[in-house]
């Protein structure tokens, strides 16, 4: 048996979600003409509770143009020092806004409003401006830690208190709801950006939407055609994402349990040094050997994991990991 943990982006499509990609009526997107793209963008920003929404190839592309549209050359943002705008987009942020960033030390990558106003800069022309606070919700290197809307809501008074926009890295925003019970709708009237990732563990091969008001989303577009990510009769992917949000959102709670158990029997294990709660879909572990060595071994039982750290390990859960897998997994380790 293989069993391939090393990320929720690995999922192939289903037979439902390649079927309607297959009958998808499409047109040229870049023209505006493609009626599921536009169906999928309405569909993401009605579920969040925003205006609009912008189809884009990847999250990485969602983030680096909210961060673009929400920001000035020269300004700062502030971001937890695990951010993947920060620590995984190569350098984006400064690359393509011209923007500093202040890194602060969330607790696995969770910040609150006190971490946030003592960064801030005040008005000195010594010192960037700080413009923009960015949350990731699930943190992927926090090990899928989690916000609810209640650790959010004094971040997002704070930045409106200072005139500050506040974008989520949505990539894992679904995980996020399945374990906090928060509402998907209530999230737009705290965030001026959100990112939502389509091809985690939601399953659909390509994509992110990236949602916010009409003229954030109308500029938006100006930047995705000028990083390249105007696509075509991008609707054949488009189908697949609004199928992924009709059929694998409430799945998503299998994957957290398989997290669990996962989680429960590393914490057994003497080669085991340290087991971070599981959230959601992401277990990381510490172990005695270095992580290499680990990793060899599992390969050799047909277990795929990725090492995060010299001697850590995750694990991630996602569609293509059955029940009959995860009771492999526990066997094997
Ligand atoms: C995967 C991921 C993204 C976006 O990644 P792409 O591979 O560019 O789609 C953004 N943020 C987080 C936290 C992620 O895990």
């Amino acid at each position: 048996m293989t069993v391939d943990l090393r990320s929720d982006t690995v999922t192939k499509p289903t037979p439902g979600m390649l079927e309607a990609m297959w009958s998808a009526k499409v047109g040229d997107d870049v023209f505006g003409e493609d009626e599921t793209v536009n169906a999928l963008e309405e569909k993401a920003a009605a579920m969040f509770g925003m205006e609009a929404g912008i189809y884009c190839p990847s999250g990485t592309m969602t983030n680096q143009i909210a961060i673009k549209c929400f920001t000035q050359p020269l300004d700062e943002l502030i971001a937890d020092q695990t951010a993947h705008v920060y620590r995984y987009e190569g350098g984006g942020i400064a690359f393509n806004s011209g923007v500093s960033t202040r890194l602060l030390n969330g607790y696995r990558g969770i910040i609150t409003a006190e971490m946030v106003e003592p960064e801030i800069n005040a008005e000195n022309i010594h010192y960037p401006r700080t413009s923009l606070v960015v949350l990731e919700n699930t943190v992927n290197k926090g090990g899928g830690s989690c916000y609810t809307l209640a650790d959010i809501k004094p971040i997002a008074d704070l930045c409106c208190a200072k005139g500050l926009k506040l974008h989520l890295d949505g990539a894992r925003i679904f995980n996020a709801l399945a374990h906090t019970g928060d509402k998907a709708v209530d999230y737009g009237a705290y965030f001026n950006g959100v990112s939502v990732c389509l091809s985690k563990g939601l399953g659909a091969p390509v994509g992110s939407v990236l949602l916010a008001d009409k003229e954030t989303i109308k500029y938006a577009r100006r930047i995705r055609k000028v990083l390249g990510g105007g696509m075509r009769q991008a609707g054949f992917l488009a189908a697949a994402a609004i199928y992924a949000l009709d059929h694998h959102v409430e799945r998503l709670k299998i994957d957290h349990k398989h997290a669990q158990i996962l989680a429960e029997e590393l914490a057994k294990k003497d080669w085991v040094t340290n087991v971070l709660p599981a959230e959601t879909n992401i277990v990381l572990f510490d172990t005695l050997e270095p992580a290499e060595t680990v990793l060899a071994k599992l390969e050799a039982k047909g277990i795929k994991a990725m090492s995060t750290g010299s001697h850590r390990i995750r694990f991630v859960l996602h569609l293509d990991v059955h029940a009959e897998q995860v009771e492999y997994v526990v066997a094997s380790l």
